[in-house]
């Protein structure tokens, strides 16, 4: 059985979308109108499972006089990390998350 578009009414055809580390969903798209629909349960399997691949092990290093973590190279490509860059470290309850600090203008804020 063959979907319509919801927008422009034109046969959907089926496509698979590669979301990274060659996950991919399956979707359907409107050659016409360029419209998408993706099943939701799909989507959510395909990008916990991404997270599961992006996990990765990590050892406490030494830097300088202090502590430091080592960055998996996949991690500073997808999350774009950059050296000096400034960073919030927040407690959670099943360990810490690290996160981008939000620039607005010139200042800096934190998300908290
Ligand atoms: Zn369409």
């Amino acid at each position: 059985m063959v979907k319509k578009c919801p927008q422009c009414k034109n046969d959907m055809g089926s496509v698979k979308f590669d979301i990274g580390y060659g996950i991919e969903v399956a979707s359907l798209h409107c050659k016409k109108c360029g419209f998408n629909i993706t099943d939701e349960k799909a989507m959510n399997a395909a990008l916990a499972l991404l997270r599961k691949q992006m996990t990765k092990e990590i050892k406490i290093i030494n830097v300088g006089t202090g502590l430091g973590i080592r960055f998996p190279n996949e991690i500073v490509k997808n999350f774009k990390l950059k050296r000096g860059e400034e960073m919030l470290v927040k407690p959670e309850i099943d360990g810490l998350k690290i996160m981008p600090i939000l620039k607005t203008n010139d200042s800096k804020e934190s998300i908290i």
